[in-house]
């Protein structure tokens, strides 16, 4: 509670109010976590309306101690600690209304019509309506330019363009809400949640981004020229932004469904196909999540808990709605772990589940720390640590587990290819986990007008990654709005660090175990060392700012994009050796 003007805060006080919260937020945690698991699992009226309540009572709280945290930030002789507390509670919240009467009501009412108009979305293949999900799988098929325009175009067309007053309206309100917690906007808010100056924290992203950008720049020109080869020139130039919608994906955020496309003569071809390999080998489901288990038992981690294996949901029930999307939960905050996922037998599902498994051991490893510790050292860290487990999936691994014959490990010869279809998702996706928050941040800040949202989108689809959409985009388009996490207002840096930071890890435990051979090639499967020292980190959760707990880890206190680059290395001196005498760039 926030003091009376005769009687000023004291150091006391700040810190009953964060034990209090502290209290309250865990205990609501649970209750929320068990309403929001029954809901995903069991789709039903009464599930979607308590979810809708506990949401809500989950936002008032949210708003409640980040108004008393702001209050309480300038109380003097706060330890450090404390004031770690305060900023975390601060920040605690993505999207913030102001107090003034009905600001809240208004907020909650648009970003609910917000998100329910991008649920609700349908884009059109052959003049025939087809939902979100079907067209997002139909952009990574096969179709002539002419359906896959006619895709991006209607999506981008129905979904974003109704969304643009409402979205204008939002940010006026969540602004004025983040001016009342004492940020200039809410872009400054959301920066402010990395140990750093939000300015700093900018400075940052741009300077690993100027590392990466080469790399980007190789595989940009590369996959320009097949697709020219492919379409000819009247559909994609030699020169020049590569048309949005021939990438595979709806956003051009990941290029691997064309990898077909792309890939090397002879190295093209791995030699092996895990999907098939799993099917040889008769696996099912809970087989590919034990041996998800058995990767991070290896590496010394305690098995995962009876109760896992009881209340995940591990493939899709036959008799009810459920949401798909896979999930990692820790509903006690302690040791009731689960995932949620509808497994298929296939290679992708088996990455899938090392990914989500990764944030289940993370979740395990901080469960000793205060509540609001219980967290990620950053956001990026968390989605990081599955990734890099992953990155462990190499063929010598598979050959460790019994999945694959030692005969068929591919040559170097393969390597290429190896990389390259890493490098069609993962390098892809660079630009465009950057853009999407400066795009943001800049709506934010003001410095982009409401008149200019579209105009300055498409200038920064160019600049960064260098396509151009199949169609003209008239004045009134919101093509941002087509693309989720906008609506949704999730924050997207994260996933650009993530990208980062998984190669980080995976080369500190590569040279922790003693790796000599190329990076793409190593796997830390059972290595012990490898396991305590990851622990270390991961035991941290939030407590310490992030750098330390990146250092913990490797060695480094600096995040870069070094690492990704170092394991990428081969594959742009033959990137380059294919670009020789063309204009790359655009
Ligand atoms: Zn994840």
């Amino acid at each position: 509670m926030a003091q009376s003007a005769t009687k000023p805060a004291t150091a006391a006080d700040v810190a009953r109010f964060v034990a209090a919260a502290e209290k309250e937020s865990l205990d609501f945690s649970v209750d929320n976590a068990r309403v929001a698991w029954i809901n995903a699992t069991y789709i039903t009226d009464d599930t979607d309306a308590l979810a809708a309540q506990y949401g809500a009572k989950g936002t008032e709280m949210a708003v409640r101690f980040a108004l008393d945290a702001a209050r309480y930030q300038t109380v003097a002789g706060v330890s450090s600690e404390l004031q770690r507390k305060l900023t975390i509670l601060r920040t605690g919240i993505t999207l913030p209304a102001p107090t003034t009467a009905g600001a809240a009501t208004e907020l909650n009412t648009i970003a609910t019509r917000l998100q329910s108009a991008y649920g609700k979305g349908r884009g059109t293949l052959g003049g025939k309506e087809i939902n979100g999900s079907d067209i997002e799988d139909e952009m990574g098929k096969t179709h002539t330019p002419a359906e896959y325009q006619e895709m991006w175009t209607s999506w981008h067309d129905r979904v974003g363009k109704l969304m643009k007053a409402d979205f204008v309206r939002e940010v006026e309100i969540a602004n004025a809400g983040a001016k009342e917690l004492g940020f200039p906007d809410v872009g400054a808010m959301w920066r402010s949640a990395y140990d750093m100056p939000p300015d700093d924290f900018a400075a940052l992203t741009e300077k690993i981004w100027q590392e990466v950008k080469p790399l980007y720049d190789s595989l940009h020109c590369y996959t320009r020229t097949k697709l020219n080869e492919k379409y000819g020139d009247a559909v994609q130039a030699k020169t020049g932004p590569i048309r949005a919608d021939l990438l595979g994906n709806m956003w051009a955020q990941e290029w691997g469904n064309i990898y077909p496309l792309v890939a090397p003569p002879g190295s093209g071809d791995l030699g092996y196909d895990i999907t098939e390999l799993l099917k040889a080998k008769n696996y099912d489901a809970v087989k590919m999540v034990k041996a998800g288990e058995a990767f991070d038992s290896s590496l010394g981690f305690a098995p995962l808990p009876a109760t896992f294996w009881d209340r995940s949901q591990i493939v899709k029930p036959r008799d009810r709605e459920v949401v798909c999307h896979a999930s990692a939960w820790d509903v006690d905050n302690k040791d009731d772990l689960r995932i949620k996922m509808c497994t298929k037998v296939n290679g992708d599902d088996f990455t899938t589940i090392h990914h989500e498994l990764g944030h289940n051991y993370y979740q395990r490893a901080y469960n000793g720390q205060d509540a609001l510790y219980l967290n990620g050292a950053n956001d990026g860290f968390h989605e990081a640590i599955g990734d890099f487990v992953a990155l462990s999936i190499t063929p010598q691994y598979l050959v460790d587990i019994g999945l694959l014959d030692k005969a068929k490990v591919p040559s170097a010869d393969k390597d290429i290819g190896l990389l390259l279809r890493q490098a069609m998702d993962k390098v892809a996706f660079l630009p465009f986990g950057l853009l999407i928050d400066r795009w943001r941040w800049n709506v934010f800040d003001g410095s982009i007008k409401p008149a200019d949202y579209n105009t300055a989108w498409t200038e920064m689809r160019l600049r960064y990654q260098g396509i151009a959409p199949p169609s003209e985009r008239g004045p009134d388009a919101f093509d941002p709005g087509a693309k989720y996490h906008v609506p949704g207002n999730v924050p997207y840096t994260r996933y650009f660090l993530a990208r980062v930071l998984q190669f980080q890890f995976y080369q500190a435990a590569c040279k922790l175990s003693g790796w000599k051979g190329p990076l793409h090639r190593c796997s830390f499967y059972g290595n012990k060392a490898v396991g305590e020292k990851l622990n270390a980190m991961l035991t941290l959760g939030a407590s310490k700012p992030w750098p330390d707990a990146l250092q913990q880890f490797t060695g480094s206190r600096e995040m870069s994009g070094k690492a990704l680059l170092a394991y990428f290395a081969p594959l742009k001196g033959w990137l380059d050796q294919q670009n020789k005498g063309k204009v790359c760039g655009w």
